[in-house]
């Protein structure tokens, strides 16, 4: 929705916002879930059974395309290209795309005019942006077709657990669906074109789960969709509650999903837990089939490199940054774009029987990274560890400070005790080292970001920092 828009639905009455989030979604289905939709969701059903050589094909000749594109057509390529005397004809295989030089959000920001297809009207170019978790939000235009093919491969992997388009679902995503100064319930929309239910992640609160846990009984939702925080805080108030709320999937995506998290989710709502990762970038999308042995890197969807700083592909494992070429998104291609995210490409095979490669189903950022005195970086994911065995701690935010300060922000149980404090604070001194120092912070909850998502780990040592891997 415009500002313009976006100021009248604040001051709306809910049933106000409640048709103009239907009204805005029958204006979505009509442009983005259309016969163009229905047409290429028939064709990646059928490519993500392809072959390995078949899906290789299949890239190179859309990266062919795309960079014939590009030379005709983006200012930017057709000056890189020139300057590296190349022609779209020097591009035969995959292994040409090495030849384009890796593009960073500073370049993406110094060139934004020079990114811009010559041969799109100013309409037809949709504005997108990053949420802006860290520093500012990048900003780039997609097209019409590169927003179908988001949605498909985002309700391909909803057929993966079963769920399709049309099915009813919830979600609890970062959109500011409710004023946040609002204090009382509907915390949520419906857009009934759809048949979607939109909670407010941003109000959850003790206090308001019970109404959200109402509304969701009344609406029946077949799936849930959220952040893995938000869906593990209505699972910790199930849990509480004695209660189970059955569906059929839940999908959680944007922050990384602890175990521990996914285990409550799974037992509370009593199904699987299908993560995945993608980006408003929209140059890479992985997710996770039935079988949850890593997330499927989508090939149909973009190109992705594993990169160490020297440059080496990542073949023998460890953490490596991921660059990845969108190959559906012409109004402003990104080629080998440089993300912060940083994961490791998983060997082996899927039983499942598709050839989309697999990855580690964590995600890190850089900044989601702690640095030690001695020179370690230790993952998010290793940092939650000794909170696992801790049941009385409902939500945790580490802050890195400084260099050998942590700040722990603990929301806690009432039974909560000193031999809790001393457990973790043992656990985590075996993780960063002796040199560490600890404040513990006991919180009502867990700021969110804007975004309305929860980061675990915040360091404002990494942060903006050039890792050397
Ligand atoms: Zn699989």
């Amino acid at each position: 929705m415009t500002s313009f828009l976006d100021r009248i639905y604040n001051f709306s009455p809910a049933i106000v916002q409640n048709l103009m989030v239907t009204g805005y979604g029958l204006k979505m289905y009509r442009r983005e879930y259309g016969r163009k939709f229905r047409e290429k969701l028939d064709e990646f059903e059928k490519t993500q059974w392809y072959s390995e050589s078949e899906l290789r094909d299949y890239q190179a000749e859309r990266l062919r395309a795309l960079l014939e594109h590009c030379y005709e057509n983006i200012p930017y390529y057709r000056r890189v290209m020139d300057d590296l005397k190349l022609t779209p004809r020097d591009f035969k295989g995959l292994d040409d795309l090495q030849k384009i030089p890796i593009l960073t959000r500073e370049d993406v920001k110094k060139n934004f005019r020079q990114l811009i297809a010559r041969n799109y009207k100013p309409s037809d170019l949709i504005l997108g942006r990053t949420s802006g978790t860290t520093g500012s939000p990048l900003e780039f235009y997609w097209d019409r077709q590169a927003c179908v093919v988001k949605n498909v491969v985002d309700w391909r992997q909803k057929g993966w657990g079963g769920i399709h388009f049309g099915d009813k679902m919830a979600f609890a995503l970062g959109r500011v669906v409710v004023p946040t100064k609002q204090r009382k319930p509907p915390f949520w929309r419906i857009n009934l074109a759809m048949r979607h239910l939109y909670l407010s992640s941003l109000h959850m609160s003790k206090d308001n789960l019970k109404a959200y846990l109402d509304k969701l009984a009344k609406f029946a939702p077949v799936a849930l969709e959220g952040y893995p925080s938000t869906m593990h805080l209505l699972a910790h108030y199930l849990r509480g509650q004695k209660l189970k709320f059955l569906v059929k999937a839940v999908f959680t995506s944007s922050e990384a999903l602890f175990p521990k998290q996914r285990e409550m989710i799974e037992d509370a709502f009593e199904c699987k837990v299908f993560d995945f990762y993608g980006m408003a970038e929209r140059v890479i999308f992985a997710t996770e089939c039935s079988e949850h042995t890593g997330h499927h890197i989508n090939m149909d969807y973009g190109i992705t490199e594993f990169i160490k700083d020297d440059s080496q592909e990542s073949s023998n494992g460890g953490f490596a940054r991921i660059v990845a070429t969108g190959l559906h998104n012409y109004a402003m291609p990104l080629i080998r774009y440089q993300t912060s995210d940083l994961s490791e490409p998983r060997k082996g095979k899927c039983p499942c029987g598709r050839n989309f490669p697999l990855m580690d189903d964590v995600t890190t950022r850089v900044e989601d990274l702690i640095l030690t005195r001695d020179g370690r970086y230790i993952s998010s994911q290793i940092l939650s560890h000794p909170f696992k065995p801790i049941k009385n701690i409902i939500e945790s935010q580490v802050i890195q400070e400084d260099i050998d300060r942590l700040h722990i922000k603990i929301v806690r149980e009432k039974q909560y005790n000193d031999d809790d404090t001393k457990a973790l604070l043992e656990g985590l001194a075996i993780r960063v080292g002796p040199e560490m120092k600890f404040d513990i912070e006991f919180v009502d909850s867990v700021p969110r970001t804007a975004a309305g998502k929860v980061k675990f780990v915040i360091s404002k040592v990494t942060a903006g920092d050039q890792i050397k891997l």
